[in-house]
């Protein structure tokens, strides 16, 4: 992770002590993201505050970028701000996870009170970015006939080519 930031951290000790992880990571060191993107420069901004909400270990906070997609129909760029409010429900299992209440996100950990914040962080920005990403109206795509409604059509003109000796013969 980057600027002095814990990598690993114990999620209930941090809910226990309500303490607050925030920070940026650079685009380039998401490895999963670094295949979605267009360009790594520039950063995720993120703030998680852990508290414990009843039984529940969690965190709510937010994760920012503003980062540059492949349009999938022009093959543009296409800038995509992301902005995501997140709150996140701690489990160790799938049957925790379907036990969590509303409005948490479960994130279930593989080992118990370990939690990689960037692994988080890179999650949450992989989720607001969408699937298939395209612009809204394509620039560089201009539909054939729209503007151009008017133009004189040559039906035979092509044809004309086709037998340029045509006249010359016998
Ligand atoms: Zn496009």
């Amino acid at each position: 992770m980057s600027k002095g930031l814990p990598d690993i951290i114990d999620p209930v000790d941090f809910a226990e002590k309500g303490r607050v992880v925030a920070g940026a990571i650079p685009l380039y060191a998401m490895e999963r993201l670094r295949d979605q993107v267009v360009a790594t420069s520039g950063e995720v901004r993120f703030r998680l505050e852990f508290a414990k909400e009843g039984v529940v270990v969690g965190a709510r906070g937010r994760v920012e970028a503003e980062v540059v997609l492949q349009c999938q129909c022009c093959l543009g760029d296409l800038p995509y701000a992301i902005d995501r409010d997140v709150v996140l429900g701690f489990v160790g299992s799938i049957e925790q996870a379907d036990r969590l209440p509303e409005p948490f996100e479960p994130v279930i950990l593989d080992e118990p009170r370990v939690l990689r914040v960037a692994e988080i962080v890179e999650d949450e920005i992989l989720l607001s970015i969408p699937q298939v990403p395209r612009h809204e109206v394509c620039e560089t795509v201009e539909q054939e006939g729209v503007a151009g409604g008017k133009a004189e059509r040559r039906p035979f003109a092509d044809l004309a080519g086709l037998f340029p000796s045509n006249t010359k013969q016998n």
